[in-house]
C-alpha cells in the first residue's frame, strides 16, 4: 500500500503539473484495459498509476501526500469506504477521462482504443458496468443479511453464444476496412485512426443475424440474484458484484454491478461509523442519587452502566466493544450512552408538597452550574 506516487509515475518530486499530467497520459495509454484485454497485470498497474495521478494532480491532496503520506489521504480517496486506495476499474477509468479532457472529447478515446485491433482482439470489449441501490434495516446492516434482488442487464445470446450470426459461416470479414474495423487516414502532418463506418468497427459484417439478438450477440435478461452484504456496512458504502454488470460485446467480459448501500435509521440506535449512539432518558432523581441501568446494545444483549449521584444531562457513557463490527474485520466499536434528565410532570399535591420542602433546603452548592452562572451575570453588570 505504501506506494510512491511519484516513482509510479516516473516523475521527479519537484515535477510540474504538467509534467505529470503529461507523464500520467503516456502510461495510461500504455495500460488501459481496452488495449490489455484480460491482462491482469495491466489492469492493476492501471488502477495504481490513476490513483497517483488522481493524488498528484490535485494541489491539495498533493500537499497532503507529501507532508503525511498516502495513510491520511485514504478516507477522502473515492471508492474509500471499503478498503481504502482504488478499488475499482471504475474509478481509475473515471480519473482517466478526467486526464484527457472529459466530457465532449469521447472522439479521442475511440480514436485511441475503442477500436484497437492490435493482437486479434479489439472486437472483444468489456461490458458496462450497472449500479443499484440496496435500502437495508440497521439490524441488516450490522449484522450482514443476503438479498435477493432483480436485476436486468445484457447477457450473451444463448442461441448463437453471442457471435451474433445465426451460423459461423454466416459472418464475413469487413471489406471496407479489410477486417480490422479501422480506417487510417493522413491529413497533414497528422495520422488520424477511424472507426470504419461500414462495419462500425466491427471489422466483420453479418449476413444472417441471429433471430433471438438480431446480430447484438448479447440480449437483455431479468435475473434474481444473491448479494451477501457483510457486516458493518453503512450509508454510502458501495459493493461490487463482480461480473453481473452487462455482458461485453464480441465475446468480452462483462462489466461488474455496483450495490450503493442505503441504511433507514433506527428508533434508538444511532450510528456514528462503528461507534454507536443511545438516548437514554433519566428522571431528575436517578440522576440525583445514581442509579444503575441495564442499555440494549446493537448487537445484541445488554451493558450494565452505573450512573453516579450528581449526573449531568448530556453526559455520555461509553460501553467499549458495544458498537458494530468493522466491515473490514478490523473491531468492533463502542456504544456511547448520552444521558438526558427529564423534568418531572404531572405531580400530585403530596409530590409538590415534598418537592417545595426540598427547595426550602436547598443551597447554592447544589446547582454549582447555576451558582457560576449569576455569578458571572453579577460581575457583568458590577
Ligand atoms: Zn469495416
Ligand atoms: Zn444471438
Amino acid at each position: 500500500m505504501a506506494a510512491d506516487y511519484y516513482q509510479t509515475l516516473g516523475v521527479a518530486k519537484n515535477a510540474s503539473a504538467e509534467e505529470i499530467k503529461k507523464a500520467y497520459r503516456k502510461s495510461a495509454l500504455k495500460y488501459h484495459p481496452d488495449k490489455n484485454q484480460g491482462d491482469k497485470g495491466a489492469a492493476s498497474k492501471f488502477k495504481e498509476i490513476s490513483e497517483a495521478y488522481e493524488v498528484l494532480s490535485d494541489e491539495k491532496k498533493r500537499q497532503i501526500y507529501d507532508q503525511y503520506g498516502a495513510d491520511a489521504l485514504a478516507g477522502g480517496m473515492p471508492g474509500g469506504g471499503a478498503g481504502g486506495g482504488f478499488s475499482s476499474m471504475e474509478d481509475a477509468l473515471r480519473t482517466f477521462m478526467g486526464a484527457f479532457g472529459g466530457g465532449g472529447q469521447e472522439s479521442i478515446f475511440e480514436t485511441f482504443f475503442g477500436f484497437d485491433t492490435e493482437g486479434g482482439q479489439g472486437r472483444a470489449r468489456e461490458g458496462a458496468s450497472k449500479k443499484m441501490n440496496l435500502t437495508l434495516s440497521f439490524e441488516e446492516a450490522i449484522r450482514g443479511t443476503e438479498k435477493e434482488v432483480a436485476i436486468t442487464r445484457q447477457v450473451p445470446c444463448d442461441t448463437c453464444n453471442g457471435l451474433g450470426a445465426a451460423s459461423p459461416s454466416g459472418i464475413s470479414s469487413c471489406g471496407h476496412c479489410g477486417g480490422s474495423g479501422q480506417i487510417h487516414q493522413t491529413r497533414g502532418f497528422f495520422s488520424m485512426t477511424t472507426v470504419c463506418p461500414s462495419c462500425q468497427g466491427q471489422g466483420q459484417i453479418i449476413k444472417n443475424p441471429c433471430p433471438s439478438c438480431r446480430g447484438a450477440g448479447r440480449i437483455k435478461a431479468k435475473e434474481t440474484i444473491q448479494i451477501k452484504v457483510p457486516p458493518g456496512v453503512d450509508s454510502g458504502m458501495r459493493l461490487r458484484m463482480d461480473g453481473y454488470g452487462d455482458a461485453g460485446a464480441g465475446g468480452g467480459p462483462s462489466g461488474d454491478l455496483y450495490v450503493y448501500i442505503n441504511v433507514t435509521p433506527h428508533e434508538i440506535f444511532q450510528r456514528e461509523g462503528d461507534d454507536v449512539l443511545i438516548e437514554v432518558p433519566l428522571a431528575f432523581t436517578e440522576a440525583a442519587l445514581g442509579c444503575k441501568k441495564e442499555i440494549p446494545t446493537p448487537m445484541g444483549g445488554t451493558a450494565r452502566i452505573v450512573i453516579p449521584e450528581g449526573t449531568q444531562t448530556g453526559k455520555v457513557f461509553r460501553v467499549r466493544g458495544g458498537g458494530v463490527k468493522n466491515v473490514n474485520k478490523q473491531g468492533q466499536g463502542d456504544l456511547h450512552v448520552r444521558v438526558s434528565i427529564e423534568t418531572p410532570v404531572d405531580l400530585s399535591d403530596k409530590q409538590k408538597a415534598l418537592l417545595e420542602s426540598f427547595a426550602e433546603l436547598e443551597t447554592a452548592q447544589n446547582s454549582p452550574r447555576k451558582r457560576t452562572f449569576f455569578d458571572k451575570l453579577k460581575s457583568f453588570f458590577g
